[in-house]
């Protein structure tokens, strides 16, 4: 872009904002009318797109302060009067996507620093690319990353513990069964683009300013195919469903997503897939619950084994084990087992947590009532001698 232009073009005109607009305003202007003229808003109408073009490239002038001081400078000079209406009608306008011109693109990377996804708050995809030039390229044959998708995976308590290989079926755009995504038809090569060597991007040294856009000849991909793929007419994909075999890691939780890279959608000429997330669901276990990588179980135990201690075959995800309750354990108490919980990330096991639970019989026989009657006479009844103390201080201060 060149001083020329801006002698040439209504900047303020193509955005609808009055000259002293704040940049608030200039903003807020461009995203309505970029929303509006986006390509992919409105494929195949050239208008738009030429209008697009003189938008973006507005707002990129009178989005940089030094540019629009520049700018305004130069329309000083040049007065109010016989300029007004779209710029690109002029000589020396940038709809014509030649040399210099202004290609239609998505990223005006480089040194004008501007994001026109970040601008669209996402509205057209992430990586979505904008038509080509029209001159060189046909509209909508630009690289396309895929969208990401999302699946849902149910296991139970044991698949999830030890871990398992499964298959996802995930349906929607995969690389083409025929090219296998290259675009290319059998046969027939896939070749890096001469104009930008392979880059995707060219950059645009013109006047006073620099520029880098997406390659109006390859779209961004960096590639060419000369000879499409038939079955896809090119873009490298088709619509379809997939098998997708992933390994989901030992010790996985309920609730847990898992990112597999480029799992999801094909991308499309050239442009890279999307990623897979799996949502994973893990079903309870009768026995055991879990708090982080340790098991959690319940044992109940007879008051004169909790008494007198004693040793309890207990299940574990593997094999039975042993374990040992000590003379004189309280109902409530945790003990635990090394190495029997679930499996840490890093491959280590956590413990399995026992919590004993002491049963207090509901019916007696008549000879266990007298046994326990006979104990009774014999027990200890300072088990609550807090309780007395506190008592004999209330009946003393009543
Ligand atoms: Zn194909
Ligand atoms: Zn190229």
């Amino acid at each position: 872009m060149s001083q020329r232009d801006y002698y040439e073009k209504d900047y303020y005109g193509v955005l609808g904002v009055a000259k002293g607009a704040s940049q608030a305003d200039v903003s807020k202007a461009y995203r309505k009318l970029a929303r509006e003229l986006h390509p992919d808003a409105r494929p195949g109408d050239t208008d738009a797109e030429t209008r697009f073009k003189q938008v973006s490239e507005a707002y990129s002038v009178l989005s940089n302060p030094e540019k629009r001081q520049e700018y305004d400078r130069v329309r000083d000079l040049v007065g109010s009067g016989g300029f007004g209406g779209l710029g690109g009608q002029s000589a020396g306008g940038f709809g014509g996507g030649g040399p210099g011109g202004f290609g239609g693109n998505g990223r005006f990377g480089g040194a004008q620093n501007i994001n026109v996804e970040d601008l669209l708050g996402g509205l057209f995809g992430s990586g979505s690319t904008f038509g080509g030039s029209g001159q060189t390229r046909q509209a909508g044959t630009s690289a396309r990353r895929g969208r990401d998708l999302e699946t849902q995976l149910r296991l139970s308590f044991a698949d999830a513990m030890a871990g398992v290989t499964t298959t996802l079926r995930v349906a929607g755009r995969a690389p083409c069964s025929v090219c296998f995504g290259t675009g290319a038809k059998p046969g027939t090569p896939v070749e890096t683009c001469p104009t930008c060597n392979g880059v995707g991007a060219v950059s645009n040294n013109q006047g006073l300013f620099g520029f880098s856009e997406p390659c109006p000849t390859c779209g961004g991909s960096g590639r060419i195919v000369p000879q499409p793929c038939e079955h896809c007419g090119g873009s490298g994909a088709e619509i379809r469903n997939r098998d997708i075999r992933a390994r989901i890691p030992a010790g996985v939780r309920d609730g847990v997503r898992i990112r597999l890279p480029g799992k999801g959608e094909a991308g499309s000429y050239g442009g890279p897939p999307g990623d897979l997330y799996v949502n994973v669901g893990v079903e309870g276990h009768q026995l055991f619950g879990r708090r982080g990588d340790d098991l959690t179980l319940h044992v109940p135990v007879t008051f004169s084994e909790a008494a007198l201690g004693t040793k309890v075959r207990i299940p574990t995800l593997d094999e039975p084990v042993t374990l040992k309750v000590p003379a004189g354990t309280e109902s409530g108490r945790t003990l635990r087992v090394k190495g029997r919980g679930g499996h840490r990330s890093g491959g280590r096991r956590g413990d399995l947590l026992v919590t004993i639970d002491v049963a207090v019989p509901r019916k007696l026989t008549r000879t266990q009532r007298k046994l326990l009657e006979d104990y009774a006479a014999t027990e200890d009844a300072a088990v609550r001698q807090h309780l007395d103390a506190a008592l004999d201080v209330a009946a003393q201060e009543a």
